[in-house]
């Protein structure tokens, strides 16, 4: 057993319906809360608004529904203190944390427009060694900056990635010790110019002050976490575990598309699949026990059999058939 009470998170954006590496996701997440005894909690984080696809969080909440995995805290639960749910409901709190490292001196206005930026990103295509933006603003006066903003002139917050140290290191519970060049890290947005935070801002101040002990997601994402334990570290908090879970693939090794055949859960659930099917489906996607016959299990089963240790370190492939198979057994 882990020794601190287990608090860990799927955190969807919603700009679509759930497909089965966002079941997965959710899967692994709630198998390890139960296990531990721990909080699997809900959170929508709607703050790219550009990508935002009205209903789509209530078609993931069913999908979690129908697929038996229900969350402890979240959007329809008892909301416990500082827990934002949906992140479009607590801007306030992520502006009052960018404003923080402003003081602190972690982060800084940006006033760049966005043809500036275009020009700045077509001149470094290709200079895989500099960074993308050349901190031109961070050159200005106090005085220069306050005329800025006291002309109400659009801006930005972007993270001052520290340059003094050569990399981030963190360890993954699936990859290993991870590290990254601070030289091949932009300067990230935090604070957008709409007010509303990058996923960036949001996921690190919603898993700190919601108590999250484990991230456990996509591999797609293991490139923002240093971005995050930089932030992690402006703020003064420590970091949670890290569990980045290998790609879904097809059966070309490439990353799984809708090519071999329907990728979204609904669609199973339309077809009438059984929920205890596609449940087994996705769990042994990257997972395994460390020792078994069986190759069907109720989620009792899994739940007592899983561990953040059994998951695959490469990508997985995807195989339909055996889903099929799996539909009959159940
Ligand atoms: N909102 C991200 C997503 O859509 C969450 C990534 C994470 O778990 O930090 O998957």
């Amino acid at each position: 057993k882990i020794g601190d009470h287990v608090r860990v998170r799927y955190a969807p954006s919603p700009t679509g319906s759930l497909h089965l590496g966002g079941l997965r996701t959710a899967l692994y997440n709630y198998l390890f809360a139960r296990k531990e005894g721990g909080t699997f909690i809900l959170r929508i984080e709607d703050t790219d608004r550009t990508r935002f696809v009205e209903g789509s969080a209530k078609n993931l909440e069913n999908c979690l529904e129908w697929a038996g995995i229900p969350y402890d805290e979240g959007p329809a639960r008892p909301r416990i203190e500082f827990a934002p749910y949906v992140q479009s409901e607590r801007l306030p709190l992520y502006k009052q944390h960018a404003d923080e490292l402003v003081k602190k001196g972690s982060a800084y206005y940006c006033f760049c427009t966005s043809e500036r930026l275009e020009v700045l990103k077509a001149n470094t295509m290709g200079k895989q060694s500099v960074s993308i933006y050349d901190r031109n603003c961070l050159r200005l006066s106090k005085e220069e900056i306050e005329k800025r903003l006291a002309n109400g002139m659009s801006h930005t917050i972007r993270l001052k990635i520290p340059h003094t140290t050569p990399f981030t290191k963190f360890n993954d519970i699936v990859k290993g010790s991870v590290q990254f060049a601070n030289s091949m890290i932009d300067d990230q947005i935090l604070l957008k110019s709409d007010g509303f935070p990058t996923y960036h801002l949001a996921s690190v101040v919603d898993d700190h002050h919601m108590k999250i002990t484990h991230i456990i997601r996509g591999e797609e994402w293991i490139s923002s976490t240093p971005k995050h334990v930089i932030l992690y570290e402006a703020f003064g908090w420590t970091p949670p575990t890290f569990a980045h879970v290998p790609l879904l693939l097809n059966k070309d090794k490439s990353k799984l598309s809708k090519r071999q055949g329907d990728v979204s859960v609904d669609a199973y659930i339309n077809k009438g699949y059984l929920p205890e099917a596609l449940v087994n489906f996705v769990a042994f996607l990257g997972w395994a026990p460390s020792e078994t016959t069986k190759e069907v299990f109720t989620l009792k089963e899994l739940i007592n059999s899983f561990s953040l240790e059994g998951i695959n370190k490469s990508g997985s492939v995807v195989d339909l058939d055996k889903l099929d198979w799996l539909n009959v057994q159940h």
